[in-house]
């Protein structure tokens, strides 16, 4: 499980990937969550989604043919030239930490997967899809492209996928750079500017930055 729960000042290693999402969303739900302590709670969605992918867990379990490590599952699918694929992937990264939802080993590239609501592929979710990408390749350091993809965690489609490239490493390291200033009080947190976005946000009640 990844440790969002964390305050800013008990983060001195590294930062939850999914950390990535809310400061896609707004930078100031990091700040108000992470330095301010304010806990907004588990709405129903995200009630939903433990669930949801709690069965899609299982299901993957029920069905798994071999138990591999990594390394072993990199050279597999290579040299059988097969598709294999792995559920809950625990990464460490030089300054990220998380759980993938699903790792699918193809012979010529990889595939990483963030299971999420709905059929668009915010900006937000492909951060923390790219987060996810740097922290695999970091540890892992596979010869191979890495795509990242989201996928409709109720239908099973795949909603957006992209090559993991320089840029996305970039922009990746961008914001976690930004993630630690803010914890660290080098930089003024920004409210969202959007109202559409402070009305649907799950700090709105306790956030003095909100726009709506
Ligand atoms: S209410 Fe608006 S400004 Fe405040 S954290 Fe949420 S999105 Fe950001």
């Amino acid at each position: 499980m990844n440790t969002g729960s964390e305050t800013g000042r008990q983060v001195s290693d590294r930062i939850p990937v999914s950390w990535l999402h809310s400061y896609g969303y707004c930078e100031y739900q990091i700040y108000l969550e992470h330095v301010r302590g304010i806990e907004a709670g588990e709405t129903p969605e995200m009630r939903e989604g433990r669930e949801v992918h709690a069965a899609m867990d299982e299901a993957h379990k029920a069905a798994a043919e071999v138990e591999l490590g990594i390394d072993e599952a990199l050279v597999k699918s290579q040299r059988e030239q097969v598709v294999l694929s792995a559920r809950e992937v625990q990464v460490r990264g030089e300054q990220l930490t998380g759980i993938i939802d699903e790792v699918v080993f193809f012979p010529d590239r990889l595939m990483i997967v963030d299971d999420k609501p709905g059929d668009i592929a915010w900006p937000g979710s492909k951060m923390q899809a790219w987060g996810y990408c740097l922290a695999f390749q970091e540890q892992w350091q596979p010869d191979l492209p890495i795509v990242a993809g989201i996928r409709n965690r109720e239908t099973g489609y795949e909603i957006w996928a992209e090559p993991f490239t320089r840029r996305h490493r970039q922009a990746v390291v961008r914001a976690v750079s930004r993630i630690r200033q803010i914890l660290d009080g080098e930089a003024m947190p920004r409210g969202a500017g959007n109202p559409r976005k402070c009305r649907a946000c799950r700090f709105r009640d306790s956030c003095d930055a909100r726009c709506d």
